[in-house]
């Protein structure tokens, strides 16, 4: 349904460890591990308990040579312990030698080109000279090319990681502090790696802002379509804080741009544990179509022409029926409007009155059950369909 209802931009697909991000794969899911890295039991734990919840890309944070360092015993031990995780080294600060280092195991190295480079405040504020700008295109390259080549020597993958927070001074004047700063400041780093033949790239554009960031990235979208470059899209709103609000936040931002065609990975950043990030990310997957992940329950918010107590019956069918991972069932609590609004659901448990339930198959009435029988006999219609799998 989701390629129907929302093309994808097309992208190249990029290889990270053992996943593909962009092409026609689907939209991957990653978060990033919140021990410190100096904990490397603790670190390996985390990305274990993470990847088993569906986390598909993991991203440690390595400030210092000496956390890279200890990221390659966290990856050798998540290794050693049977798990194919593919792993991100995030880098920030002056970040040249550190990206060198860890792109020498990692399948992604991360890099922030507000930060990447470190260059003194100018302290002025009138626009940049042409010379001053190769200026520091030059430095940024010198720092860049040793990464470039040690990705490339290990076809590995990067991700230009613009945040809204930490644009370059040079771009924050000549730009202000806009999505056209972002989009420029990625740019720039794309061109430098295309000028060395390195085209493994991955683009995120940042901000905890949900409107700059749809802004952002609709605007890289359409620049890189102008300039023919077909690199995927990370997607996420940074400090979305926690609870629901932190969710519906990040659905907001990522889930609009996902229904605009626009996104090949994401992250939904919660300050809270980690692992409570990846079925926000599946849910928003799921409900715009795009990866189906666990059953699709359609329910009616019921009203005075209900015929039964729907929340609790919705209860009891989720907990007889939650596993069956692909199917749709709609719990209705009456048929109104026709068997149209089940939304074609493969089931369905329809109030009908007078403490009977209709269930139908597609949009087609098969029986009537009392009530009190309805949940067991919605899952022996589902077995003679042979369409029932016992929970794990
Ligand atoms: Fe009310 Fe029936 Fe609509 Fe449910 S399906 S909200 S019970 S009219």
């Amino acid at each position: 349904m989701g390629e129907l209802v929302y093309p994808r931009r097309k992208t190249r697909a990029v290889r990270v460890g053992n996943v593909y991000v962009g092409g026609d794969h689907p939209v991957v899911v990653q978060s990033m591990i919140t021990e410190e890295t100096r904990n490397v039991q603790d670190c390996v734990e985390q990305i274990i308990a993470m990847h088993n919840a569906g986390c598909e890309i993991v991203r440690v944070t390595t400030p210092t040579l000496a956390e890279a360092h200890c990221l390659g015993e966290i990856q050798a031990e998540v290794r050693r312990r049977g798990y194919e995780v593919p792993l991100v080294a995030d880098v920030h600060h002056q970040g040249g030698d550190i990206a060198v280092a860890v792109a020498g195991f990692v399948d992604k190295v991360r890099i922030n080109p507000g930060l990447f480079v470190f260059r003194k405040p100018r302290q002025r504020t009138d626009d940049y000279t042409e010379s001053e700008v190769q200026e520091e295109l030059a430095a940024i390259e010198e720092s860049l090319l040793p990464v470039i080549e040690a990705c490339k020597a290990r076809d590995i993958a990067m991700r230009i990681g613009v945040n809204h927070g930490s644009l370059a001074e040079r771009l924050t004047i000549m730009h202000g502090d806009t999505p056209e700063g972002m989009v420029e400041s990625a740019l720039e780093y794309i061109r430098i790696c295309e000028a060395h033949d390195y085209r493994n790239l991955i683009i995120s554009l940042k901000a905890s802002r949900v409107p700059v960031m749809m802004a952002a990235n609709r605007l890289m979208a359409r620049r890189m379509e102008e300039l023919g470059m077909d690199y995927p899209l990370h997607l996420g709103v940074t400090e979305a804080g926690d609870g629901e609000y932190a969710r519906i936040k990040s659905t907001a931002g990522i889930g609009t741009m996902l229904a605009e065609g626009i996104g090949d990975t994401i992250r939904v950043s919660l300050s809270e544990d980690p692992i409570n990030e990846i079925p926000v990310c599946y849910d928003i997957l799921q409900a715009l179509g795009l990866r189906k992940t666990k059953v699709e329950f359609i329910a009616c918010p019921s009203c005075g022409r209900t015929k039964f107590e729907l929340t609790s019956v919705l209860r009891k069918v989720k907990a007889a029926t939650q596993h069956l991972v692909g199917l749709d069932i709609a719990v209705m609590g009456c048929i109104v409007n026709g068997p149209g609004e089940m939304a074609d659901a493969d089931y369905g448990y329809v109030g009908k009155g007078g403490g009977v339930i209709t269930l139908y198959r597609g949009r087609n009435p098969v029986k009537n059950v009392p009530q009190e029988e309805g949940v067991e006999a919605l899952v022996e219609l589902i077995k003679s369909d042979g369409r029932w799998m016992e929970p794990e």
